[in-house]
């Protein structure tokens, strides 16, 4: 099978390693990749993922058989209608059903027309009704800008005045003709759980939970995601039962009998509340770094089943996960999420890789000649296995601490909450 995947961070170099491992695997590219990503499949760096028509070419060209699309801006974009109308298997939902990403009220009208619990919520375009409904509601309580936000168009406000400066805050985020979303503050332990979707056949793929600020103790400014682990033991089988019952299983029945059926991985965010698992909302791929964790712990093929969703194929038997833990600690130059210089280098990769149950993914390097160097504020995901979350988060540190990049930064303390458990 001839592959083409989409992106260019630690995700998918997870992706690129678990797909060159397929005994099915044909000619494999990648667009626009990474150095990681290179060791596995050609990569095409120059052509941008905004170039829909360019991607389009390269797949007749090299008679791909199947696109995997690791982020969610393509997906938003339109890519996987595009090669669906060229008769070209895409991993990954079409424009509509990517909604469930891309607008936070899609999500939230969806959850409110099929009873999946979720936080309430009132939608307002103007400042005064959405402070008149803080006033009501009071604190806690959670604003939000709807569209692709990039994790920045959320505030949660722990105190009435909070509440009310951010009203403004939230209408500005989202610039003019802005729509946002007041919403029930959830109280719970946060947890993120995946599933394959082909349109109705629904399998679960396991859960992790991130660490979301920068610094040790949940400290500091908001990321893309410092470190995760898996499994998530808050996230117990009666939890994903209930999650695959009430949440996750109505949101593909609704999809499909509206006609637009999802195809590819469905990330629910989810909170364990005191009445059980709700949504906080969904993402229309895999986690970063989630997957790198969900995908080290993944026994089997994944192509077939990345194929079988792509085709409306897929059977229903459970994706196979290793009872094993996994984590990743990643390392970022250091200024990110700020300013940040780019260009330094990196060196004890193999080292690194030498720790027993060890890989070490790439998400933002470039290669110069022989080096490896710096090229974005996450760079590098340290992952590791281990009979249980100790071992690995000891595989883990021990390869971070060969690893030779004094610009560099990484918490010490990713999946303390599954260790303090
Ligand atoms: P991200 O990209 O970081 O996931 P996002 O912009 O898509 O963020 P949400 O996931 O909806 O936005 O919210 C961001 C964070 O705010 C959540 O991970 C959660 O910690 C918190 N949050 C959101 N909604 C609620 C809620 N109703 N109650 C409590 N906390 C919430």
């Amino acid at each position: 099978m001839n592959v083409l995947l989409l992106g260019s961070g630690g995700r998918e170099h997870a992706l690129a390693w678990k797909l060159a491992q397929s005994p099915q695997i044909g000619a494999f590219f990648a667009l626009p990749g990474n150095p990681g990503i290179a060791q596995f499949a050609t990569c095409f760096a120059n052509v941008p993922l905004e170039d829909h028509d360019a991607i389009v070419t390269l797949c007749l060209a090299e008679k791909i058989d199947l696109v995997v699309v690791g982020p969610e801006a393509p997906l938003v974009d339109g890519i996987a209608d595009r090669l669906v109308a060229e008769g070209i298997p895409v991993f990954g939902p079409r424009r509509v059903a990517a909604q469930l990403e891309g607008s936070k009220l899609f999500t939230k009208e969806l959850c409110k027309a099929h009873n999946i619990p979720t936080a309430a919520f009132g939608r307002f375009i103007d400042a005064e009704p959405a402070k008149d409904f803080v006033q009501r509601h009071g604190a806690p309580i959670v604003l939000k800008a709807d569209g692709l936000m990039a994790g920045k168009g959320v505030i949660v406000a722990m105190t009435l005045e909070e509440a009310l400066a951010g009203v403004d805050e939230v209408f500005a985020m989202g610039g003019a003709g802005t729509e946002i979303l007041i919403e029930e503050y959830l109280a719970g332990e946060e947890v993120s759980f995946f599933c394959l979707v082909d349109g109705e056949t629904v399998l679960p793929f396991g859960s992790a939970q991130d660490h979301k600020r920068a610094f040790d103790g949940d400290e500091g400014p908001n990321t893309g995601g410092m470190g995760a682990y898996s499994p998530a033991p808050v996230f117990t089988a009666e939890m994903e039962r209930r999650t695959l019952h009430e949440i996750v299983k109505p949101t593909a029945r609704a999809l499909a009998d509206a006609a637009s059926p999802y195809r590819g991985v469905l990330f629910a965010g989810l909170m364990i509340t005191a009445h059980g698992p709700k949504l906080i909302e969904y993402n229309v791929r895999f986690g970063d770094p989630e997957c790198q964790v969900l995908l080290m712990r993944m026994e089997g093929d994944l192509l077939p089943l990345l194929a079988a969703v792509a085709t409306g194929r897929l059977e229903d038997q459970p994706v196979a996960l290793k009872p094993d833990a996994a984590i990743c600690v990643v390392m970022a130059t250091k200024g990110y999420p700020g300013a940040y210089p780019k260009g330094s280098r990196i060196g004890g990769l193999e080292a690194a890789e030498t720790v027993p149950g060890v890989k070490v993914f790439h998400a933002g390097t470039r290669q110069d000649s022989d080096d490896i160097l710096a090229n974005g504020g996450r760079v590098l995901n340290v992952t590791a296995v281990g009979a249980n979350v100790a071992e690995a988060r000891e595989r883990a540190y021990d390869a971070v601490a060969r690893i030779d990049w004094p610009e560099g930064f990484c918490r010490h303390d990713i999946a303390w909450r599954a260790l303090d458990d």
